[in-house]
Formats: structure tokens, sequence, C-alpha cells
């Protein structure tokens, strides 16, 4: 298979995905240029603090290895899984921890790093758990915001973007556990989900 063939124009490798995109909402580049203007944004407000970045699993698992490296400060990284019920495209609220952080977060200065803020639902539960532990500081960092589709608000002190309430996959986010290795993030065609 040829991959440049199935590429949308000017986009970089698409790892043979191209075909089921239906059209792209952040390029590798937007993506790229925003996570360096995130990082200096943090790195001012943290100057002389080492942060401790919290990665929710799977999905910032990119967005945690860019910015981790863009960010020019010490740092340490601690990773969490979360389950939250619902459907393949929606999230319940209820939430389940699948993997927890392997060490004490009290008096560190917590860094939330998430791909998305959909209903906030997770996010929600998740910031009060880690609030329970007594951290110095607790925020969020989120690389995507679907500000149509909240229905709890939460408090994220850094966005990246705000886009429609559509369902994207690619730059960490997946569709049944296909498309995190996308560079860019984008919309699957209707019959992606034969449903
Ligand atoms: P929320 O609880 O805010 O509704 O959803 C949070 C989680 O649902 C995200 O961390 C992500 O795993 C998943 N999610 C929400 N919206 C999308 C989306 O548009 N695409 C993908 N792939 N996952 C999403």
């Amino acid at each position: 298979m040829s991959e440049t063939a199935s590429t949308p124009a000017g986009l970089g490798p698409d790892h043979g995905y191209g075909p089921d995109i239906h059209h792209v909402l952040l390029s590798e580049e937007q993506i790229q240029a925003k996570i360096v203007e995130l990082a200096d944004q943090v790195a001012r407000d943290y100057a002389g603090r080492e942060v401790l970045l919290v990665g929710v699993l799977k999905g910032a698992v990119l967005f945690m290895s860019d910015f981790a490296r863009a960010l020019r400060l010490p740092t340490q990284m601690e990773f969490m899984a979360v389950s939250s019920y619902g459907s393949s495209t929606s999230s319940s609220g209820v939430v389940r921890i699948l993997k927890d952080l392997d060490r004490d977060i009290s008096d560190r200065h917590v860094l939330v790093l998430e791909d998305i803020i959909d209903s906030g639902l997770t996010l929600s539960w998740l910031l009060k758990n880690l609030g329970s532990r007594r951290p110095a500081s607790l925020e969020v960092c989120a690389l995507l915001r679907k500000p149509d589709a909240i229905k709890v608000e939460v408090p994220v002190r850094y966005v990246g973007f705000d886009i429609p309430n559509e369902f994207v996959v690619g730059y960490g986010l997946d569709y049944a556990e296909r498309y995190r290795d996308l560079p860019y993030i984008g919309t699957l065609k209707p019959e992606v989900y034969g449903d």
C-alpha cells in the first residue's frame, strides 16, 4: 500500500489511515505550534517550581511526550489510566481506575494533561480524586475541548483548541484502539463506524 497516495495533501504520513479520514481538523503543524505556545505559558507560570505532569492514558500519550519536550522546566511524569463507562463514543461519568499513579502527589505541583474534554465528566471525577490526595497545586492542560458538549463545568487553566462537537481521532485519540498514531486530528467517514 502506498502511504503517500492516501495522505491528505501536505499532512505527512497517515500510517495508511487516509481513506478512513473524512476531514482534517488540525494539522500536525497546528498541533505542534500550539504545544510550544502552551508549554511557554506553563513554563512562565511555573518558573522556579518542579512540575509533576500526570498524563491520562492512553489518549494523552503523544501530547505528554511532545509537551514535556517543549516545556523547558524540570518535570516528572506520572500516568493514570481510567475508564469511563459508556458507549464507544461518549462517556457516562462513572469512572474506574485501571492504573493508578505510582506515587504520592501530596505537596506536589500537579499538572494534569488531558487529550480532550468532551462532557467534562471524566475530568471532573479525576480532579476530585487527585484533589483528595492533597497536592500543593492542581491544574489541567487539555489539548482539545468541545464547548458544546460540556455537561459539567471543570476548571481548566490551559486549553489548546476549542473544537466542534464531533468525534475526532488521531494524535492519541482512538476509535476502537485505532488511529492513535496519526500525527494530525481528524474526523472519520461515517462508514468506518459501521452502525
Ligand atoms: P468526557 O468524560 O469529557 O465526556 O470524555 C473524556 C474522554 O472520552 C476523553 O479522555 C476521551 O478518551 C474520550 N473522548 C471524548 N471525546 C472524544 C472524541 O471526540 N474522540 C475520541 N477518540 N475520544 C473522545
